[in-house]
């Protein structure tokens, strides 16, 4: 089974590229989505959180306090290590086993992290949904509603635009209209589908 790893910073486009690649019949897997579902209640993960930051991780539903982690771990690297030791192999676990049991012609992993946490050994392919950083900030600025100073903050904390590129095999420039999106989404799926086949 090919797979895929679709990155791309803030904004770029990735979940409008996901949803077309998902329209045209391949095996779409958010890995923001399994993640997610790896903290839900009652999971080990969840249990494995709260034995190593305590109890107070875990509200009295049994839900994984997020902001609280967040900000446990943020600005403490060590934190940060023993929460994507804990979460990371479930996560690329849950990714394969999502993918052994799809019939699609390929695979689509969404990983919006995907250079920041060293998983290309974890595709074939690696697809960058790249965009100008103006039109990053303007389109996320009219999406989220936020402002210059917090966008910004997110800019700087992820891969910069040419480590993106070079690491990259294929890169569908998204500057143009969401039409133009779907065709080059289109040009993809029919040379993912054809390297299968062959
Ligand atoms: P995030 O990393 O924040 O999850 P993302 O990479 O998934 O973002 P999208 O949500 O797909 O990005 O796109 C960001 C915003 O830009 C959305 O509002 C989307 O509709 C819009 N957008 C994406 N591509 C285009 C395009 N080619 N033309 C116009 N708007 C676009």
């Amino acid at each position: 089974m090919l797979k895929i790893g679709l990155t791309g910073g803030i904004g770029s486009g990735k979940t409008a590229a996901s949803e077309h690649f998902a329209h045209l019949g391949a095996e779409v897997i958010d890995t923001d989505l399994l993640s997610r579902e790896l903290v839900e209640p009652g999971q080990p993960a969840l249990a494995e959180i709260a034995a190593a930051f305590g109890r107070q991780m875990v509200n009295d539903d049994g839900r994984l306090e997020r902001a609280r982690l967040r900000a446990l771990v943020f600005g403490d690297p060590l934190a940060r290590q023993r929460l994507e030791a804990i979460l990371h192999p479930r996560i690329r676990a849950a990714m394969l086993a999502r993918a052994d049991r799809s019939t699609a012609p390929y695979v689509v992993f969404v990983i919006p992290l995907l250079f920041e946490t060293g998983q290309q050994s974890l595709v074939d392919r690696v697809l960058l949904i790249d965009v100008p950083e103006s039109l990053q900030r303007a389109r996320v600025a009219a999406r989220d509603g936020i402002d210059d100073a917090q966008t910004e903050r997110i800019l700087q904390a992820q891969t910069d635009r040419a480590t993106r590129l070079r690491g990259a095999d294929d890169v569908i420039c998204n500057d143009g209209s969401l039409a133009q999106l779907r065709a080059a989404v289109e040009k993809l799926h029919q040379k993912y589908t054809h390297q299968v086949r062959n």
